[in-house]
């Protein structure tokens, strides 16, 4: 463990009481929790002594870790993550060779730890499709979790499988959830996944002490609890019917709905219109292109540009519904704040995370700061 906290580091830094504000306000937006819990967060991050993280990677591209880099608002996301101590991560850390694997093995031995794991698990023929100092990924994933609080997958490969579990699979690559099984694992799918749901997963456990609560996929209801359908900004142009028939039309420059090119949007749980990519800059549907469903299982199957048949939606004659998931809470990961953090991250969770993720323009502290 260290001992700074949150909140010292932020002061080391030169940055205001007014950003650690505005840092744990952002967090409980995107967690979709009521005003009170603010002062909880604030409270939790100003205490010292924080949890160390060991991150492995896999069968990956490292888009996860790319995106986990290029993660800069907020600001205070860097510094928690700082204040967490990432003990071991094979691409950032300083050491190598021997002198990593012994700083990952003493983690290990202390135990107590987050365990971040990105990309698949290859099992075919013992797991030797994917070795690390000369040990598979299969030993070093069941060594590490064995001693972890919990773990956390990041990326649809650690959660799925992802690209290196597509047909025909010849590593037989397998997610961590089905290796590990003794220990709580959540999931962060997306190709990549976004780093502002790493955050709010590790503010909320540093919080509650737990993981958030999740669906039967073990994604946290605050991220995945909606569909990208129901929080679209094409919408509207689902619902009256107006679609992009081929790239580059009238429709597709007015900003129609991309349903026919292939979106899969109306089948995809995530938050992506809401907290975007690149600092909240934008995201695919926002940019022309068709929702890919990257945070569901065996998604390389659906064909990027294949239509998707639709049961619960009847484009255009009827309107389609803003229906309930049918997901359920995964009882072995039910978080303190599994009923508020749930669905409601929605239409609200959006809106709170896109007003206070906003640049400061006019200097105003944030409405929290003023209480
Ligand atoms: S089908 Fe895709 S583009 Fe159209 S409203 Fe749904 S999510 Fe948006």
């Amino acid at each position: 463990m260290v001992s700074s906290s949150v909140q010292d580091v932020v002061s080391e830094r030169g940055l205001s009481r007014r950003d650690f504000l505005k840092f744990c306000s952002l967090m409980a937006g995107v967690l979709a929790l009521p005003r009170p819990y603010m002062k909880r967060i604030e409270k939790a991050l100003a205490a010292p002594a924080r949890t160390p993280v060991i991150w492995l990677e896999f069968q990956d591209c490292a888009g996860c870790t790319e995106a986990f880099l290029r993660a800069s608002r907020p600001t205070a996301a860097e510094l928690i993550l700082d204040v967490l101590s990432v003990d071991y991560h094979e691409t950032i850390m300083a050491a190598s060779g021997h002198r990593a694997e012994e700083a990952k093995q003493t983690s290990i031995d202390a135990g107590g730890y987050l365990l971040v794991v990105e990309g698949s698990i290859p099992s075919a023929e013992d797991g030797i499709y994917c070795c690390i100092g000369g040990r598979t990924a299969l030993d070093i994933l069941q060594e590490a979790a064995a001693n972890a609080l919990a773990v956390v997958s990041v990326g649809n490969c650690s959660s799925f499988g992802g690209l290196p579990k597509a047909s025909p699979n010849p590593t037989e690559a397998l997610s961590v959830m089905e290796l590990v099984t003794d220990k709580p694992v959540l999931n962060l799918p997306g190709c990549p996944y976004n780093p502002v749901n790493l955050t709010a997963t590790i503010v909320h456990f540093l919080t509650f002490g737990e993981l958030p609560a999740m669906d039967s996929l073990h994604r946290p209801l605050f991220a995945y609890g909606a569909r990208i359908h129901d929080n679209c900004e094409r919408r509207g142009h689902f619902d009256a019917g107006e679609f992009v028939k081929e790239w580059g039309d009238e429709g597709h420059r007015k900003g129609w709905c991309l349903y026919q090119m292939g979106c899969k949007g109306p089948v995809t749980f995530h938050n992506c219109p809401a907290v975007r990519y690149n600092d909240g800059t934008n995201w695919p549907v926002a940019s022309g292109h068709g929702c890919i469903g990257c945070s569901e299982p065996d998604f390389w199957e659906f064909g990027i540009y294949t239509t998707i048949e639709l049961d619960a939606f009847t484009p255009p004659t009827t309107y389609a519904p803003v229906q309930i998931p049918a997901q359920s809470i995964d009882p072995t990961s039910t978080a303190v704040m599994g009923g508020l953090a749930g669905l409601a991250i929605g239409a609200a969770g959006a809106a709170a995370y896109q007003a206070l993720s906003k640049p400061d323009e006019n200097g105003d502290a944030s409405s929290e700061e003023k209480e």
